[in-house]
């Protein structure tokens, strides 16, 4: 059962992951300009994927309101994997960087896995380094995917008691849906994943106090797959044919049942760059021993 809504959150029911992001956002600008260095980000874009490019722009944007030294690494898209494992080193060598992104997804032909081994995990800020999966696995600490970490402090904002709660984890992806549902099982919470070969999705969801979506279907969970009260989190973002953003969660259908629930856009989006930032400043600390 979903506790009493705290702010900030709009309507009593749905989840404001903007302005909860930018609070965050604002508290990590404290925090690095307390921290007596500058933290730096560096971001490896290889190639001109359209989202890509946004998506790096996104955060460099972000990284620098916040005080962080970001710079963007631009590679053409016929990039070697021996070339981007070079920036990989340099970039591992590099005293002022304290966190290294590569964007995926990688040009055909590059081995995304290998090129991820390749970063120092303790500069790995996306929280994908086998390391940092393992920490994650161990319950240890480590940095932590961004969008998983940022669920979890929208499920923190929204005051809904995790400990103890059913939580239904739909998609079990490496990126969201695996980290997703170890965080939740960290924080005590008694976890299911469904994913596509899952008997009866509609039951399984509807089991749930708190339902986490990343499916990249658009609006797949109806409204009748919805406990009355639970919580619901909409990792997912397609675009339709129409040019209209949607997540994996029909929204209009959902929102008269859930106790709280996340919209598309402005509910996991926000969070995602928030917590890169957090993990950037994160890894600086830690790389300092601070
Ligand atoms: P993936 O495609 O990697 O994984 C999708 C998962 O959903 C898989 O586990 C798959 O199951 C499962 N799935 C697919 N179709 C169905 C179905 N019909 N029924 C049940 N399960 C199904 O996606 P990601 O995890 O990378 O992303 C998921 C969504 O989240 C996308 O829309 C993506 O754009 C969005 N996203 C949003 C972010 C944000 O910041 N807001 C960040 C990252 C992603 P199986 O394993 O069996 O194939």
């Amino acid at each position: 059962m979903t506790k009493p809504l705290t702010a900030p959150i709009i309507d009593g029911r749905i989840i404001d992951g903007k302005a909860i992001a930018a609070a965050l956002r604002a508290e990590i600008a404290v925090k690095v300009s307390a921290a007596g260095f500058t933290p730096g980000l560096a971001v490896v874009l290889v190639g001109e994927n359209p989202a890509s490019t946004v998506y790096v722009r996104t955060k460099d944007r972000a990284a620098r309101e916040a005080g962080i030294a970001a710079r963007t690494i631009r590679l053409p898209a016929d990039t070697t994997q021996a070339v981007l494992l070079a920036t990989i080193e340099a970039l591992n060598g590099d005293d002022t960087i304290d966190g290294i992104l590569v964007q995926l997804p990688l040009p055909k032909g590059i081995d995304s896995q290998a090129v991820i081994a390749a970063i120092d995990a303790a500069k790995d800020v996306d929280g994908f380094h086998p390391t940092n999966v393992g920490h994650l696995a161990d319950g240890r600490p480590g940095l932590v995917p961004c969008t998983p970490l940022g669920v979890m402090k929208l499920l923190r904002a929204t005051g809904v008691e995790i400990s103890g709660a059913r939580a239904v984890v739909l998609g079990r992806s490496a990126i969201v849906g695996r980290p997703m549902a170890r965080l939740l099982l960290a924080a005590d919470a008694t976890v299911t994943i469904a994913h596509s070969r899952t008997r009866d999705l509609p039951a399984e969801c509807r089991r749930a106090d708190i339902l986490i979506v990343a499916v990249g279907r658009p609006e797949i969970v109806r409204g009748d797959w919805i406990q009355p009260g639970a919580t619901v989190i909409d990792v997912g973002i397609n675009r339709l044919p129409d040019g209209r953003l949607v997540g994996d969660v029909a929204f209009d259908e959902c929102a008269g049942i859930a106790g709280a629930i996340t919209p598309v856009p402005g509910g996991v989006g926000p969070m995602t760059v928030a917590c890169l930032l957090e993990n950037t400043l994160t890894a600086a600390l830690l790389r300092r021993c601070l």
